[in-house]
């Protein structure tokens, strides 16, 4: 589980964007974070996997303080977490294999055709992470040839090459459609599910979150104003 204590940033230039905050995330909850522009989403997620040095507080993950991790071990503890983006962040030139692949090595490598540098099991794994996520028939296309909706399972299968302890997802539907979105959502939630992962996934899209997230949390300024079910936020507003 994830296991935030009392989570505070102050940017170097004065503005804080968060201020205490604190939750629990169990193995295979899927928690939507929500709030206006400028409330502190992004800082969470990036203090979450230090792309931003949280100013206060714990960051539990398992035994690990993610907040106390220094330079040395940074590298492995962010293997622990699975990011999924808005825009796929995958390299366009390199088929589904290899993108899912880099996921598994933690880098992009920079030698051409690594597929077969990878030990039988890496390859079949990604195999089977591609079969779930429904691109099996994908595998050897450049990941430039593919739909939105197809990238993002992509993005869903490298994420899960790394055998994450947690899933970070950054408007994972932004860019797309409406029934690719909930179809996109409904993956994401099943796939957590089955692993008993947990997740926080950053979403602007208020109806989408409540109809799929398993929990939401309201930020406002910085803290939490809202924490609960997706039927409890029709109560609350
Ligand atoms: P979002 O769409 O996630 O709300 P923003 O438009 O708020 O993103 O921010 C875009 C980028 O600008 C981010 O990298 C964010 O960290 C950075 N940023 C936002 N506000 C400031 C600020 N006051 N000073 C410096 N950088 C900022
Ligand atoms: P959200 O993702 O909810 O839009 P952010 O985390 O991007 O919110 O921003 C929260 C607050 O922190 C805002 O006041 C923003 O201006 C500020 N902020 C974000 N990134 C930076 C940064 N790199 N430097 C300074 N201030 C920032």
């Amino acid at each position: 589980m994830l296991e935030l204590q009392q989570l505070s940033k102050t940017y170097a230039t004065g503005d804080t964007a968060l201020r205490d905050v604190s939750f629990v995330v169990p193995r295979g909850q899927v928690m939507g974070l929500i709030g206006p522009s400028g409330a502190g989403k992004s800082t969470l997620i990036r203090c979450i996997n230090r792309l931003v040095d949280p100013s206060g507080g714990r960051i539990l993950l398992g035994d690990t303080d993610l907040a106390q991790v220094g330079r040395s071990e940074l590298r492995r503890q962010r293997r622990r977490i699975g990011m999924i983006f808005q825009e796929y962040a995958l390299v366009e030139r390199l088929t589904v294999m290899e993108n899912v692949l880099s996921g598994r090595l933690g880098y992009v490598p920079f030698w051409r055709s690594f597929t077969r540098r990878f030990p039988g099991q890496d390859i079949e794994n990604a195999y089977r992470l591609l079969d779930r996520v429904g691109l099996l028939e994908q595998a050897d296309k450049r990941a430039d040839a593919l739909s939105g909706g197809q990238r993002q399972r992509v993005g869903i299968a490298r994420a899960l090459a790394q055998e994450p302890a947690l899933l970070l997802v950054d408007e994972p539907t932004a860019s797309l459609d409406p029934k690719t979105s909930r179809q996109i959502m409904r993956l994401i939630i099943e796939i957590c599910d089955e692993r008993e992962l947990p997740a926080i996934v950053n979403i602007h899209d208020v109806p989408l979150a409540q109809q799929f997230m398993h929990r939401l949390i309201g930020l406002r300024a910085g803290e939490v104003v809202f924490d609960g079910t997706p039927a409890a936020l029709d109560e609350a507003v």
